[in-house]
């Protein structure tokens, strides 16, 4: 065990809270800071709960711009871009576009693999540990509609194998023998048996009372404003309720990360991937494995007796309003992969919001600052928040440590994009 040091850490989502567990178990002083209420929500409590091995290719990837080009004339469409006028957003695009090469996802891809097959132990670790998630380790279904689409998922699945990720095709009957459980219209899937699924809200809710068993705090309700600075050290948060002091600081503020660190001359760009889901509590028919409506890029998980559909991404500035375009978006490809579901079930589900920090190349900033020697930051999760917070957790603490870290950091800096 290192020093003992106290840390501090704004933001209680996913990766806040699995940076308090594990610098907890390091024996470290851990103060959360979140300017929600108790129980409030987060990008990490509505999310679909799946832990994604299988998800090794970024966002940016070779194609996503002429497919984003398409989908933005349906209004229903998975994806959209909200535009608006602003130099960061430009700036964003322009990486974006500079980064869906497949030479970036030959780089990202085994970054990828390692970060979420380290995290899946991580969370058989914790669940062995008593964190109640409702974990299921039954893999993942990638169902495709048509065979173009299954021709796609069987060269993703051959690129996952040459990565030593486990995949297999199957046909429909094939799918249907998996989970007899519901009824489908599909051409056929691939299935990644190594993916898992939880429920989000069950997993916060357990991580805070462990963390708060081992003895970290949570100030609730405090929002931060800035930093006191000395030098090139961060003495103290400025929040809504006063300074809070530390040693050491990590930022895990989610999408509004890089406005935070704007007064420190820092830049970590981002923007929201906005995205809804819809949870029935007694749906028609009740899947055991998790699985993704591949064209409609519908993401659809079990927990205990409920059913989750979650989708869309429009990406743009932070908002929470609801567009009741893509709400039909997500029923609509229910019903049609899944046909015992019908429009009317999902009446009177109210959808959650929530907002993905996406960075322009896919990959999340874990690590420290050149410019500022106690702070960490570990933000821009984007669609995989969830499947990663475990090892960005342990990873962000052994940073802070000083000790070699358990998956290489390097590509991850926060500082890659610095002016
Ligand atoms: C529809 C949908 C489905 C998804 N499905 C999956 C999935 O199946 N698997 C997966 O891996 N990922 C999934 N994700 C992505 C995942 O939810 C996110 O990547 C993840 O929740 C991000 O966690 P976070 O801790 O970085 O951010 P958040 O959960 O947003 O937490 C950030 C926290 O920082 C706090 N904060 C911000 N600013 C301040 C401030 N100034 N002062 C104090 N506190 C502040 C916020 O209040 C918030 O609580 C999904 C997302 C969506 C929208």
């Amino acid at each position: 065990m290192g020093t003992k040091k106290d840390l501090v850490i704004v933001g209680g989502g996913i990766i806040g809270l699995s940076t308090a567990y594990f610098a907890l178990e390091k024996g470290w002083n851990v103060t959360v800071v979140e300017r929600n209420a108790p129980h409030g929500d987060n990008c990490s409590q509505g999310n679909s709960g799946m832990i994604v091995p299988s998800h090794f290719v970024p966002l940016a990837a070779p194609g996503i711009m002429g497919q984003a080009i398409r989908w933005m004339r349906d209004p229903e469409s998975p994806f959209s871009l909200k535009p608006s006028l602003s130099l960061d957003m430009l700036k964003w695009g322009l990486r974006f576009y500079l980064a869906s090469t497949r030479a970036q996802v030959d780089q990202a891809a085994p970054i990828l693999r390692d970060l979420n097959l380290a995290s899946r132990d991580l969370y058989i670790r914790w669940s062995e540990a008593g964190i109640d998630s409702g974990l299921a380790k039954k893999g993942l279904l990638m169902l495709c509609k048509t065979d173009t689409m299954l021709h796609e998922e069987k060269e993703l699945a051959q690129e996952a194998r040459d990565l030593g990720i486990p995949a297999q095709v199957l046909d429909a009957k094939e799918t249907a023998a998996l989970d007899p459980n519901v009824t489908m219209s599909i051409a056929g899937s691939v299935y990644y048996p190594k993916d898992c699924h939880l429920d989000p809200s069950r997993l916060i809710s357990s991580l805070l009372a462990s963390i708060e068993a081992k003895g970290g705090k949570v100030l609730w309700n405090h929002h931060v404003t800035g930093w006191k600075k000395l030098g090139s050290s961060i003495v103290a948060l400025e929040t809504s309720h006063g300074e809070v002091t530390a040693d050491e600081f990590v930022l895990c503020g989610g999408v509004w990360s890089d406005d935070l660190v704007k007064p420190l001359r820092l830049s970590i760009p981002m923007l929201a991937g906005k995205g809804y889901s819809l949870t029935l509590p007694t749906p028609i028919e009740l899947p055991s494995v998790c699985s993704i409506l591949c064209e409609a890029r519908v993401a659809v998980t079990p927990m205990g007796d409920k059913l989750r559909f979650g989708g869309t991404m429009t990406i743009g500035k932070p908002d929470q309003v609801i567009a009741p375009e893509k709400i039909r978006g997500i029923t609509k490809s229910a019903a049609s992969y899944l046909p015992r579901f019908k429009a009317q079930h999902f009446d009177g589900i109210q959808p959650w919001v929530g907002l993905r920090p996406v960075t322009p190349d896919g990959l999340p900033y874990i690590g420290r600052t050149n410019n500022w020697k106690n702070l960490t930051v570990a933000a821009g999760h984007a669609m995989m928040g969830l499947s990663l917070g475990p090892i960005t957790g342990q990873l962000t603490t052994q940073i802070v440590a000083g000790e070699r870290t358990t998956v290489s950091v390097e590509r991850l800096s926060p500082d890659r994009y610095a002016a």
